[in-house]
Parts: structure tokens; sequence; C-alpha cells
């Protein structure tokens, strides 16, 4: 790390105790940042890398509710408004037993970058919960979310911060909590929200834009090589929301699909995943990956493994932060991938980073693989902005040029300061740049 920016790395250690995930999350945005420094000393003249450190505002607070034995449970919500110089705040709710401030920062912090890097007017933002919508019922997940609206809902808005879905948080919570909004306020405020259903403000591709934006990116990767994904075989983790949006777009494009998984274990189905089968135990029935395999006389479930085991040329890890350790990372390249692209937040850890790099596996960072989804949520703003609905189609066609055109500007930043080929590099420095910029041009607020 460059010097300057270790004094600036310890002071973000001392004020932010045992918040692990935040300071991995800034060590490796401040590890690429050296070439900048040393380009651009206006930017540390401003204090922009630590203004860039520390939210503008941070929200926790306690969520009653009753569930359907009518006890009490509290939780406790978030919203960290982390950086508004490019637009209002934006990025998503994750409910999740393991939600804690450090998670809300570390994702929040992300998020500034990758919506810098999508070109698209959107700061950056992120919130959540400790609640754990598994085994809940609708109705207590609908009180959930209504509890939880009835404080978020004076902290967001359409010019202030946008929320949209995260791990636990899809379709059905943003009904209920966009539901309660438009009860507090007496506004159908469309655009406060993203990821909202067809008929009631939502986006053409929305659900499937993180999934789909991860394989464009994976796409454009290949199309560098002059390769393609016919053919390939890939292994995805998770079976959430972007794992089975990735699945169907391999697929789509040619790929083979024979692993993905769960928090309780993998499958393995060499004849490729059965997506409608997934979909159906996952998202209609919301059972565990078990019940695939339980059906699936030729696939195999492994308990307790890992899944990044199984050999593959591509892997996609869709699930959640450092679920791709450096054991892992050796397992993959020795077993011949080439390719590892991050569809969730942070999952492989900085070993593994190190690892594949070694192993001359490319990698591929979630900030830029991921971004579709933020980028479809932008859209969806458009959308709402205009009382606009546009097609599937033209909705994909306009995801897949902003992947091209994320990937375009990755490739290009790594030239232009000296790591040719790192992702990373070229993801971090072109999101920090015009983020910077504007932190400049609006002086010191
Ligand atoms: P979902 O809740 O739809 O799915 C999450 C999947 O990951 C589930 O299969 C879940 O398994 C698994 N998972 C979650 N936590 C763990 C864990 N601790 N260990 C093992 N498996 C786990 O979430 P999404 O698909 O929306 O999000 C996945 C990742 O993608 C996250 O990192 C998220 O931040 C990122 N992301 C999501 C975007 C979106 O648009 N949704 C946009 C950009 C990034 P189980 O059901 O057993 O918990």
């Amino acid at each position: 790390m460059d010097e300057k920016l270790v004094d600036i790395y310890d002071e973000v250690l001392q004020r932010n105790p045992g918040e692990q995930e935040f300071h991995q999350a800034v060590q490796e945005v401040l590890n690429s940042l050296g070439p900048v420094v040393a380009k651009h000393p206006q930017y540390a003249d401003a204090a922009v890398f630590r203004r860039l450190c520390e939210p503008e505002r941070q929200i926790i607070f306690r969520v009653p509710w009753v569930d359907d034995e009518g006890q009490v449970q509290i939780n406790r919500g978030f919203r960290v408004e982390f950086n508004s110089a490019l637009g209002p705040y934006k990025g998503g709710l994750r409910f999740h037993p393991s939600v804690y401030l450090g998670i809300v920062k570390f994702l929040g912090f992300e998020q500034i970058f990758k919506n810098s890097l999508t070109g698209m007017p959107i700061g950056g933002g992120k919130g959540g919960s400790d609640f754990d919508p598994k085994g809940r019922s609708d109705g207590e997940v609908m009180r959930f979310c209504q509890s939880f609206m009835t404080e978020l809902y004076r902290h967001i808005g359409e010019y202030t911060d946008v929320p949209a879905g995260d791990i636990g948080v899809g379709g059905r919570e943003i009904g209920y909590l966009f539901g309660q909004y438009k009860r507090i306020t007496n506004r159908y405020e469309s655009g406060v929200l993203t990821g909202k259903g067809l008929s009631w403000g939502g986006s053409q591709v929305r659900t499937e834009a993180t999934g789909y934006g991860t394989v464009f990116f994976v796409e454009e990767i290949l199309r560098d090589r002059k390769d393609s994904l016919d053919g390939k075989r890939v292994v995805v983790s998770g079976s959430g929301n972007v794992a089975v949006y990735a699945i169907q777009k391999v697929q789509q494009l040619g790929g083979t699909v024979v692993a993905c998984s769960d928090s309780s274990g993998y499958v393995v189905d060499e004849a490729g995943i059965d997506l409608a089968l997934l979909r159906d135990v996952k998202e209609v029935r919301r059972a565990r990956i078990s019940a695939y395999a339980e059906e699936r006389p030729d696939a195999r479930l492994v308990e307790g493994g890992s899944v990044w085991d199984v050999p593959c040329d591509i892997a996609l890890p869709c699930a959640t932060q450092n679920e791709l350790n450096g054991k892992d990372a050796a397992t993959l390249a020795r077993n011949g991938c080439t390719i590892v692209a991050e569809g969730a937040n942070m999952p492989c850890t900085p070993e593994a980073v190190d690892v594949l790099a070694e192993a001359g596996v490319t990698f591929a960072p979630g900030k830029a693989v991921n971004a579709g989804g933020v980028a479809t949520s932008a859209l969806e703003m458009q959308q709402n902005a205009s009382r606009d609905s546009w097609t599937f189609q033209h909705t994909e066609d306009r995801l897949a040029e902003i992947m091209r055109g994320i990937h375009e500007r990755c490739l290009t930043t790594a030239d232009e300061y000296g790591s040719p080929g790192d992702y990373s590099a070229g993801a971090n420095i072109s999101g920090f740049i015009r983020v910077a910029d504007a932190m400049l041009a609006l002086g010191v607020v």
C-alpha cells in the first residue's frame, strides 16, 4: 500500500474497531490506489481518500414486531448512507442473521465504486437487518418489513436514498416495504425503491440483472481471448437471485453449470442443473438444496464440503462474502479453472485473490462483475421518472451494453495505470476517479 494511504488505513482500523469486513474492503481498494496518489496529488490535498472512508450518515434503529405466536421480537435495522457525490445513495437491503454494522459498511463502501463504475448518476449506500427470514411465515415477514419501513421511510426518497434487494430481500420483501412506504407517506413514489414487481413500477430484467450481468462480463473476458462460453463447465455457488439467473444465462449461451449450493451444502449434477426444479425448490417451496438432489436421481448432494472442489473451467461465486478461500483457489487452479468472476460481493478472501493471481487464473472483482444489478436499478429509476416501461429485449440490450462498457473501462484504466489485465486495479481506480472528481467539484461537504 502507498505510504500516504497506510496512515489512512490505520485510522480506519482505529475508528471502526471489530468491523473486519469493512477493513478488508477498504484495504482492497486502497491497495490499488497507489498510482493515483502519485499521479493526482489534488485528491490527497483535499482529503478525498479520508473522506471516502467515513460514511456521510449511519442510521441504526430498533425493529420491533410480533411473531405468529404473539411474541414480541426485536431486531436491529441499519442504513449506511456512504457517499452521495454522484447521485442519491443507492444500494440494497440485506436481511440475514449475520448482519451488523461492519457488514453494512463493507457493502456500502463497495457500492460507491461499483455505482461510479456504471457511469450512472447514483451514490453509494447499503442497509439491512439481522432478521432471519428463513422459516418465517409470509405474515411474519410482512410485519417485520412494515416495522422496518416505519423507521426507514424518513431517511429515504427518490432524490435522497433508493434501497433495493440483497440477500434475504427479494420481490416479496420489496413489495411489503413499498406498501408501507406508500401508506405512511400517502405518495405513490415509485422511484423510492427498486426491484419492484412489474405491475407496480418495476423494470423488466431487474430480477435477472445481476446474474445475467455477471455472465455478460465473463463473455467479454472470453471474447478478449477469442473464446466463448460454448461447451464450458461452470460451477456457481449459491442458489438465490444472483445464482439462479447466472445459471440461466450460462445455459442460454451454451455452457453447462454442473454444481450449485446453499448454506447447507452443494449439489453436483453432471447433466447440468435443472433450473426449473432448482427454482421450484428455492423460490416456490423455499426449501433446502437437498430437496433438489432427492428429485434428481443422478445428482449428488454433498453436505459440509466445498463446492469449489468440483472441477470446472469457470467459477462464479454468487452466495456471500469470504466464501472462497486460499485453499479453494488452489484447488480451482489445480483443476484447470481459468476464470473466477465474483457474482457476490467480496466472496474471495484476499488470500484467494493472491493464489489466483500467482496461478495465472483471471480474477474479476464483484464491483465490476455484479454491477449489472444496480445498473438495471438505475434503469428502473429512469423508467419511473419518465413514467415509462421498456420491453425485456430493450432493457437486456441496455444491460449488455453497460457490462461491455464496464469491462472496457476496467481494462483501459488498468493499462493506463500500469497494471495491464488487472481487473481489480482497473475497477478500483476507474470507480475512484469518477467519484473523487465529483467530490472535488462539490467542495468540502
Ligand atoms: P439471495 O438471498 O437471493 O441468495 C443468497 C444465496 O447465498 C442463497 O443460496 C444462500 O443460501 C447463500 N448464502 C447466503 N449466505 C450464506 C452463507 N453465509 N454461507 C453460505 N451460503 C450463503 O441473495 P442474492 O442472490 O441477492 O445475493 C447473493 C450475493 O450477491 C450477495 O453477496 C449480494 O450482496 C450480491 N449481490 C446481489 C445483488 C442483487 O441484485 N440481488 C446485486 C449485487 C450483488 P441459504 O438460502 O442457505 O441462506
